[in-house]
């Protein structure tokens, strides 16, 4: 059996770091980790070839080598979908399609012949059953939510890790909380389900026997959703560094109570943590109250956000407007907040009512919803009716991220977050792709693009007066460039 399985373009979004790509000669962000899971649940002896757009073009000859086409996407990936879904249509090659866009919504999708709807581990031993026997159903639906035990290593064969940015693992899936607008406690429940610690060091080891030494994204819905279980990875992800001295790093997304476990911080710092996603969504109390994001409520954010920066965590920030309870001088609000705490990559978007979240049921009860959701978190159009004036939300959201991308205020930013910052290691370590990149940066940043004045002086300001933050600013530097280009095409 040949199997074609195919990741989508990812559009020009935040998470797309599409702009970044050319300082550090990778061509994407992350690799397709969903697809290479999937990929490993197949038998050994099928051949597999693994096409990701955002590296490579999807050829005729690809198409047709196949026998079946294996999909995996994202909301945000619709458009990149549709073209896929044509190609293969043309070439006569059926598709088996999957992953969040289907699960949330499948029946938008009338020319796939066969959907895997909700997490493969159940289900693919009977797809691979009904594939050799030639009985393929339209559709299968995980029965429930799977124990993560039997989730095998990527198959990491199938790419060139060295076309990436950032590898990426999964140590858990699901989040405890109920944020009306996530669709994630939707697709993953909210009693957060874990790897054993020594099945997720097994991967990262898979990782560095491929020569991988740079960071690794643990793409987790809430990596301390479920703390013990966090800790005794943590205490084995320790064990694991000092005995085989990976060079490689880790980022992740974590609900801010992280700020209230000094322990659990300081296990994550040296277990090789170095930046966290946060949602913080809003500084106004009534927003967090109306979302119910009782976590972030009734306390200081920027204290908090402090807290993790001291520890020795760069944050990155979920930022949203359009809450019925949001005022007139929301914007103002959040970009002092957003000044103020040093969150310098501040991922601002509007709300959106995602398909089958509460807020996208709360919506239609009140008929207000006004399109389908593009899974964009940077499209400027709002796809519910507001209760502030739609075009100033719509025009207030653009200029909010133009003003926090501003050169002058970017590097302001910087500034306010390297005086928290406690820098982990000793003197200033540079790699070669560090310096070829800083090269890039200087003449890009430095000559060519507005704002050039601004680089110069906060890059040679902070060489001289913090050098040990010098290669993290200006990966900070580099990092703004994209959003940059992000919000100048809003
Ligand atoms: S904390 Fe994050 S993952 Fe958890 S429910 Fe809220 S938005 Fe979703």
């Amino acid at each position: 059996m040949k199997i074609l399985l195919v990741s989508p373009r990812t559009p020009d979004t935040f998470w797309s770091f599409a702009h970044v790509l050319r300082f550090v000669a990778k061509k994407a962000a992350f690799p397709p980790l969903g697809l290479l899971t999937v990929a490993a649940m197949l038998p050994r002896e099928w051949e597999l070839r693994l096409v990701d757009l955002n590296v490579r073009r999807l050829t005729d000859a690809d198409v047709r080598w196949a026998d079946w086409v294996f999909l995996s996407a994202m909301i945000v990936h619709q458009e990149s979908v549709r073209e896929i879904v044509q190609r293969c249509a043309g070439l006569g090659r059926p598709i088996i399609a999957g992953g969040p866009l289907f699960t949330t919504g499948h029946e938008g999708f009338p020319g796939i012949p066969h959907f895997v709807l909700g997490e493969a581990e159940e289900i693919m031993p009977q797809v691979v059953a009904d594939l050799l026997a030639g009985t393929l159903a339209p559709i299968y639906r995980a029965p429930s939510f799977p124990a993560l035990a039997q989730t095998p290593v990527p198959r990491w064969d199938l790419i060139r890790v060295r076309d990436y940015v950032t590898m990426a693992a999964q140590f858990s899936r699901g989040c405890p909380f109920d944020c009306e607008f996530c669709d994630i406690i939707v697709m993953n429940g909210r009693v957060p389900r874990t790897k054993s610690p020594e099945q997720f060091v097994g991967e990262l080891e898979a990782l560095r026997l491929r020569g991988w030494k740079d960071m690794v994204f643990v793409v987790d819905d809430n990596f301390i959703g479920n703390k013990a279980r966090t800790r005794a990875l943590l205490h084995a992800l320790i064990a694991w560094r000092e005995r085989t001295k990976p060079q490689m790093g880790f980022l992740t997304e974590a609900s801010i109570n992280l700020a209230d476990d000094a322990d659990l911080l300081d296990l994550m710092v040296r277990a090789g943590f170095r930046k966290v996603f946060v949602g913080i969504e809003t500084p106004s109390a009534a927003s967090l109250e109306e979302c119910r994001k009782l976590q972030n409520k009734g306390r200081d954010l920027v204290a908090a956000v402090q807290v993790l920066q001291r520890a020795g965590l760069e944050v990155m920030g979920g930022f949203i407007v359009g809450f019925d309870s949001d005022t007139g001088d929301i914007f103002k609000q959040q970009f002092d907040f957003i000044q103020r705490s040093g969150v310098v990559t501040a991922m601002v978007g509007l709300l959106t009512a995602l398909p089958q979240t509460r807020l996208y049921q709360r919506l239609k009860r009140e008929d207000r919803l006004l399109a389908a959701s593009g899974g964009d978190n940077t499209a400027a159009t709002l796809n519910f009716r507001p209760k502030l004036n739609r075009e100033y939300l719509e025009n207030g959201y653009r200029e909010l991220m133009r003003r926090l991308y501003e050169p002058r205020n970017y590097y302001r930013r910087i500034r306010v977050f390297l005086k928290n910052y406690e820098v982990n290691g000793g003197r200033l370590h540079l790699s070669q792709s560090d310096i070829a990149a800083f090269i890039k940066s200087f003449w890009l940043l430095g000559v060519w693009h507005r704002g050039r004045f601004a680089y110069w002086w906060f890059s040679v300001t902070t060489l001289l007066r913090r050098p040990r933050q010098f290669r993290v600013a200006i990966e900070l530097a580099i990092i703004g460039h994209h959003f940059r280009c992000v919000a100048a095409r809003l």
